[in-house]
């Protein structure tokens, strides 16, 4: 069986040339966080600690939200809230409560507790494989966002096995955390690309709103479909190209639809949002690309965003 697991970052930020005055400060710190590659460059005074603390930040957030650090609140949660509820810090409890409110707006197309089917179809293993119908039944019964019970500060898991997976939303909300931090250091233009999670704050170095290329999904790494022109917000895309498997002449790859247990099969193999938070946009980019555009189109008037674009099997992009 032929593995392909293709890189992490969809977009890249179609960063304009250098002015020739070179005068503005800049500074670019790239690490390896929430199994991506992240890349944060400031623009202005102080431009070096902006960023360097945004980074910070982005590490403070996979330590609490990463299913895979055992110090991890996620991790505690998913290990120990079956049987009682467990004490949660306000951050978490706030990022649960909006991920709820994605999960039931949208039906449960985008649903937290999607990790026993991530797991079990483990597709970043070296040799993933489609598993059986039985396993998929036995996971899927696992899955179910309504059992996810809030309260006093406390989160409970309603079923045994159940365990939450945020990785269709924790870049988004580390994006718009680190945001915030480099506001704080007094810097308004920046870019952030949290492997396909893009913040565009503020100008680009010519003045004007940042132009960012949308990857064209059957086209090389930087060949782009379509640009965007973007000022204080986010492009998020998810795409089915990035993270797969072939098998039986099939494509498998990394977005589950909670009802079926299967890979999500909407016609779609990219959807980007285009929105002020980051973390918004990540859960619907998800949410669309396992739901559809036409149902979403009927619920979108719930959010927060400026547009989406999505691209179909035969590589037509449509914007909403
Ligand atoms: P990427 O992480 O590649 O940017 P997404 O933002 O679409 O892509 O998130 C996909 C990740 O979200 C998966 O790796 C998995 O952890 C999780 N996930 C998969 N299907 C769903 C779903 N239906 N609802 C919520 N999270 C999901
Ligand atoms: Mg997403």
């Amino acid at each position: 069986m032929k593995t392909k697991i293709v890189a992490l970052t969809v977009l890249t930020a179609l960063c304009m040339s250098l002015c020739s005055c070179g005068k503005v400060e800049k500074s670019t710190q790239t690490a390896l966080l929430l199994d991506t590659i992240v890349s944060v460059t400031c623009y202005g005074e102080g431009s070096d600690e902006a960023a360097n603390a945004a980074i910070d930040e982005i590490k403070r957030i996979e330590a609490i939200f990463s299913p895979y650090i055992e110090t991890s609140e996620i991790y505690n949660i998913n290990h120990n809230a079956h049987s009682a509820p467990v004490k949660s810090s306000a951050e978490v409890m706030s990022v649960l409560k909006e991920a709820l409110r994605i999960c039931a707006l949208t039906d449960g197309a985008f649903d937290i507790t999607i990790k026993p089917l991530v797991d079990l179809w483990n597709i970043k293993a070296e040799n993933p494989s489609v598993p059986s119908p039985d396993a998929i039944a036995e996971a899927k019964s696992k899955v179910d966002w309504t059992k996810v019970e809030l309260s006093d500060g406390t989160v409970r898991l309603g079923a045994e096995g159940m365990m939450l997976d945020l990785g269709g939303a924790a870049k988004g909300y580390a994006a718009d955390c680190a945001v915030k931090v480099i506001r704080d250091h007094g810097i308004k233009d920046a870019i952030l690309d949290l492997g396909g999670n893009v913040y565009a704050m503020g100008s680009s170095e010519k003045g004007t709103p940042w132009r960012i290329g949308l990857q064209d999904p059957g086209g090389q790494r930087g060949e782009y479909f379509k640009a965007e022109e973007l000022s204080d917000l986010s492009c998020v895309t998810s795409g089915s190209y990035e993270r797969y498997f072939e098998s039986g002449g099939r494509i498998y790859h990394h977005i589950i639809n909670p009802k079926t247990g299967y890979c999500a099969d909407e016609g779609l193999i990219s959807v980007s949002v285009i929105g002020k938070s980051s973390f918004e946009a990540d859960m619907l980019s998800t949410a669309i690309f396992v739901m559809g555009a036409e149902k979403f189109e009927k619920i979108k008037d719930n959010f927060d965003i400026v547009k989406y674009i999505t691209v179909d099997k035969t590589n037509n992009w449509k914007e909403y």
